[in-house]
This record gives structure tokens, sequence and C-alpha cells, in this order.
């Protein structure tokens, strides 16, 4: 039977930990029952710098529980995708599976077995995905929406809908773990690795205590984090709008001519307007060229594997 490790960070959820402890070990021990995972299957809490009580509840959490509840301290607040990682990296040699999810538990825990059965039928990775948001915000629920659309633009691929609650195989996590960058977006980064995988759908919930540690300024950093990381096109978006002024500007400047030649024009004007466009559109274009070479030793820089091989036959 596989080993589980179920990886929570957590920053400042002093109010939440007992129960998220309690929740998730009623899920292990629900799955280790019906035989589905092994016996010394774990919860790995990272604190990820709390300044509350956190790290000393996970601390009484683990005595209480030895086998079952296991905990990570950082030495300062990393922020959640750096904290998540680094609880992934260090199931990955303690397991052969993970799950990851908030501390807040506003992700269903109910669908962990569905996830554990895609695994068995052989999915290495396995989204949660919202089915609605009816709990967020009318605010929170356009903007991301509103975020995932312009991903989609940017030709980046996300799972549309899901967050960090995802089940991943221990190959798949040490296939992710060969993605050295440091300006991590884990949402973009999983659906690069391949192998098969599968989503399940569940309802998101009210954090079940504490309030969100995602606030507006966290949420639109990791939003342009996620664009930038991940797509040039921005660049190539410069070039093409110099390339358009350009081309407009000769066009303005045939008619320019054509008006200068009936006589039509206040003296000056043409030169002047026809200048400004032109030149606007050459600098455009050359800044737009440059960041093409930058864009390039950008993705150069991140040494992503630039393959991932499943199966050899031989
Ligand atoms: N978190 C973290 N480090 C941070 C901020 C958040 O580890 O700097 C954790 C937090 O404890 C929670 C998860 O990330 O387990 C998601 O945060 P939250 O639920 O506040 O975000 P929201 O659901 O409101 O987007
Ligand atoms: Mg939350």
């Amino acid at each position: 039977m596989e080993k589980l490790a179920i990886v929570v960070p957590c920053y400042n959820e002093e109010e939440v930990l007992k129960i998220a402890s309690e929740a998730l070990r009623g899920v292990l021990d629900d799955l280790i029952r019906k035989g589905k995972i092994a016996e010394d299957s774990f919860i790995l809490f990272v604190n990820d710098g709390s300044k509350d009580r956190t790290w000393e509840l996970i601390e009484e959490e683990h005595q209480a529980h030895p086998v079952q509840v296991c905990g990570v301290k950082l030495a300062g607040n990393v922020g959640h995708q750096f904290a998540l990682t680094a609880g992934l990296i260090t199931a990955m040699d303690l397991s052969d599976v993970t799950v990851s999810i908030d501390a807040d538990l506003q992700d269903d825990v109910a669908v962990i077995e569905e996830m554990i059965d895609k695994f068995h039928n052989g999915c290495d990775i396995v989204y949660g995905v919202r089915k609605e948001r009816k709990t967020d915000t009318f605010f929170k629920r356009t903007t991301a929406q509103g975020f995932y659309k312009v991903m989609e633009m940017m030709g980046v691929k996300t799972v549309y809908n899901h967050a960090d609650f995802r089940l991943m195989s221990k190959r798949a996590v040490e296939q992710f773990s060969k993605y050295q960058e440091t300006n991590l977006f884990l949402r973009g980064m999983m659906p690069l690795i391949g192998y098969q995988t599968d989503c399940v759908y569940y309802d998101r919930k009210e954090r079940v205590a504490g309030e969100s540690k995602y606030p507006l300024k966290k949420m639109l950093a990791l939003a342009f984090n996620g664009i930038s990381s991940f797509s040039v096109k921005p660049i190539s978006m410069i070039l093409g709008s110099g390339v358009i002024i350009v081309l407009l500007s000769i066009l303005a400047a045939i008619y320019a001519l054509i008006s200068y030649c009936t006589g039509h024009v206040v003296p000056g004007w043409t030169s002047l307007i026809l200048s400004i466009w032109f030149l606007g559109g050459i600098q455009l274009m050359a800044v737009g060229l440059v960041g093409q070479y930058i864009g390039k030793i950008y993705i150069e820089v991140k040494h992503r594997p630039r393959y991932n091989i499943e199966k050899v036959l031989k």
C-alpha cells in the first residue's frame, strides 16, 4: 500500500490548526480502514514563519499523534508557494504520494478519497477543481475568473478554477523538484510535468476560522507573477504594436502627401506629426526587439527540464 503525505502550509493558522488536524486525521483513518493507503501515512504541517502559536500547536499535535502528524518549521515567512514547495519536497522522500491542501479547510477533504482512487487507476496528478464559487465575494470571483482567462490568452496552460489542492505521485514531485526557478507559480508549473492527470470536483466552502492570508496585494502579486513567469507574450505585444504604428504612419504619410499636393494643409503640420508617429513606432519596435532577446534569456536562465521521459521500451 502506498504511503500518503498530506502537505499543509500554515501561516498564522492557530485558530484552524486543531480543527484541520482532526479533520485530516479522520480522512487518514478512513482511508487506512478501507485499505487504500499505508498505515503510516501522515499529515505534514509546514509552518511558514507564523507569528502566532501555530508551531507550538503543531508540536502538540505531533506529541499527541506521533505517527500521523509531522511538522516542518521554516526559518521565516516565505509565502504560500514556497512553503508548499518545501513541504512537497520534504514529503517526497518520506512518502509515495502527496496531497496538498490549505489549512483553512476551504477545500473539501472528502474528495481526497476520490483523488486516491484516481491515483490507483494510474493518474500521477489529480487536480481539485472548484465547481462554483458561491462562497467567494463577487469581487474575488470575477477577478479570479478574469485571471484564468488572461492566462489562457497569454498561452499559459493552467487548470481552470484549480488552486493548490492537488494529488501528486512521488515521481511527479520528483520531476517538479527539477524546476529550479525562484519565481514560483505552482498552478502553472504542474501542467508542464505531463503524465496522466485528472480532476475531481468539489464545492469550495468558507474558511472554518481565522481570516484570509491572501489580501488583494498578495493576490495581484501572485497573478502578475503567474503571467510574467510563464509568458513572454507581453513583450511580443510591444513588438507587434510598434510594427502596427509604423505601418499606420506610412499610410498616414501617403495621405499627407496627397493632401500636400492638393494644397489643403497648414504648413509644418505634416512633417511634425508624421515624424512623431513614425519615430514612436520605430522606438516601440526596437524596445520590443530587445525584449525578445531578454525574453529568451529569461527562459534560458530558468533551466527548466526540457522533457520528462515516462517510459522506455527496449
Ligand atoms: N499561507 C502560507 N504562507 C503565507 C500565506 C498563506 O503558508 O504567507 C497558507 C495559509 O496558511 C493557508 C494557505 O496558504 O493554508 C492559503 O491561504 P488562505 O486560505 O489565507 O488564502 P485564500 O483561501 O483566502 O486565497
Ligand atoms: Mg483559504
